[in-house]
């Protein structure tokens, strides 16, 4: 629910997502030069004669993108066409040298049908949100505005690489259904599952910084209880989920503004204002561009059978959404951890070696990746290098880690100590987090007579203090405790200081 400042009606809002992600190959959708294209390579060295439309050319499916397709259908629970074929849609720009991108009509049921995947909604409960097609096509090349102060380059790498575009489904028949995406929230949370299934699935890097996941955002808004959807507009090659937000947040004031004026919204192309975070007209319905869809006669139609099918359904990994279950049902993470480890499937697996099914540590080891292991980006290496996906941890083992928190479960070693060895561990230092306690002479201090005689020691030499903290102030608490774990060089175990010291002192 969006409710503007000052205005009685409350509105809702109604989003549609259309998200490309740059499928992971070897080589392109039709040709076989390399799909690999990132900027060290030289422009226009990974080109074939296919990609930029040479005279006679004709273009070959490569068949490892449709089972990555099949692989991302399968990953958000879609219906596979096993028949569907590709069209020219055309229109001219300087980076598409065919003069039209292959892709599938927009009319016919593409390889990836009606499918769905869950997010937690904005009332905290999971909520499914509708998917009406994912299809294949081409990418375009790259433009480039700033080499040269007159001349504009064109670089055709990525000319023909496959993308995957997921499209979500807005149920028009049933507006009440409300299987969408509601809120810049979740937008934000459907971007983020989509990533982590593509993934998982090693289907996309889909990364939206390096451009391998873009999104193209529809907004409309309607008062709530209302019966039919209102006109959208459409912002168009959007790559980050902080300007994503900001947009929808904007088109959507901007558009309940003009209807609590008596104005009427118009279905136009919008761009996004990065510098102030508005969205301006780029081109309105009536320049809207007839693409002239006909099926492209140089290729075959996609033929999927059902062996297919299940020779890449048996390949399928455990999906992010079964691992979060499992994290939090078996283990009592809280949702938020679990998103956090889930991120990639290389976390979730280094977070799994580490615990070993022993769910004592489970929350230990979550809380010490969270808040330790992901502060410290050295501690990661991009394994490798070409899908950018394999993620390992460099120096802290998984075995490392859950050692060190067993010793803590253990009371071998306090917090402090375990700190100290974590980022000794972190500096080069080597041995197993028990050697390096050792080496240093790191243990907890946990005869309660050693420590007693120095609470009484502290009591003894802070009578003001004493005196304030029974007359009420009992912040003074960590004044004690302070100069208990002072005196035992940090040894001691904070919690049994603590409690000898409110009984003492009660
Ligand atoms: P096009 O291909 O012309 O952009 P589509 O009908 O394929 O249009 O829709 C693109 C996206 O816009 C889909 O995700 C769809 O759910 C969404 N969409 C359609 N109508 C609306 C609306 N009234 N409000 C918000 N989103 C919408
Ligand atoms: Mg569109």
């Amino acid at each position: 629910m969006f409710t503007m400042k000052g205005k009685t009606c409350d509105w809702e809002l109604v989003i549609g997502l259309e998200t490309h992600i740059e499928v992971l190959s070897n080589s392109k959708l039709f040709s076989g030069a390399s799909a690999d294209y990132n900027p060290t390579v030289s422009p226009n060295t990974q080109v074939s004669m296919v990609d930029v439309a040479m005279p006679g050319m004709l273009p070959v499916l490569n068949e490892y993108c449709v089972e990555q397709a099949i692989k991302f259908g399968l990953g958000i629970n879609a219906e596979i066409s096993r028949h569907s074929r590709f069209a020219r849609k055309q229109y001219f720009y300087p980076d598409l040298p065919q003069g039209y991108q292959i892709s599938q009509p927009a009319d016919e049921p593409p390889v990836v049908g009606r499918g769905w995947v869950e997010i937690m909604g904005d009332d905290g409960n999971p909520k499914k949100i509708f998917i009406e097609r994912a299809h294949l096509e081409q990418d375009a090349g790259k433009l480039k505005h700033d080499v040269h102060p007159s001349k504009s380059f064109a670089d055709y790498n990525r000319t023909g690489v496959a993308l995957l575009e997921i499209v979500t489904f807005l149920d028009t028949k049933n507006p009440e259904n409300n299987s969408y995406i509601s809120s810049p929230d979740e937008a934000e949370r459907y971007l983020r599952e989509i990533r982590e299934i593509a993934r998982a699935l090693g289907v996309s890097r889909a990364n939206m910084e390096e451009g391998s996941m873009r999104a193209d955002v529809n907004v409309s808004v309607r008062p709530v209880g209302s019966t039919e959807f209102r006109t959208r507009t459409e912002t168009k090659n959007m790559v980050s989920f902080k300007f994503i937000k900001s947009a929808i947040e904007y088109e959507a004031r901007r558009q309940i503004e003009i209807y609590e004026n008596g104005g009427t919204v118009t279905q136009d192309t919008m761009r996004y204002n990065q510098g102030d975070g508005t969205t301006s007209v780029m081109r309105s319905k009536e320049d809207a561009l007839d693409y002239r869809y006909f099926p492209d006669p140089d290729l075959l139609p996609i033929e999927i059978d059902d062996e297919t099918i299940e020779r890449i359904r048996a390949t399928m990994p455990e999906l992010p959404s079964a691992t979060r279950a499992r994290y939090t049902h078996d283990f009592g993470l809280s949702e938020y951890d679990a998103a956090r480890l889930t991120e990639t499937t290389d976390i979730s697996k280094w977070y799994d070696t580490a615990v070993a099914d022993n769910a004592s540590r489970a929350k230990g080891v979550a809380n010490w990746m969270i808040s330790e292991l992901f502060a410290h980006p050295e501690n990661w290496d991009v394994k490798n290098e070409k899908s950018g996906i394999v993620n390992e941890m460099r120096i802290i083992t998984p075995s490392d880690l859950a050692e060190l928190v067993d010793m803590l479960g253990e009371n071998t070693i306090n917090g402090k100590q375990a700190k100290e060895i974590f980022i000794k561990m972190l500096d080069g230092e080597s041995g197993t987090p028990r050697e390096i306690a050792d080496k240093f002479g790191m243990k907890q201090m946990t005869d309660t007579v050693a420590i007693e005689a120095i609470v009484d020691e502290v009591i003894a030499k802070n009578p003001a203090q004493v005196e304030q903290y029974k007359s009420g102030k009992v912040g003074l608490l960590g004044f004690f405790v302070g100069n208990v774990m002072k005196a035992t060089g940090g040894t001691a175990n904070p919690a049994v200081v603590n409690e000898m010291l409110r009984n003492k002192l009660a």
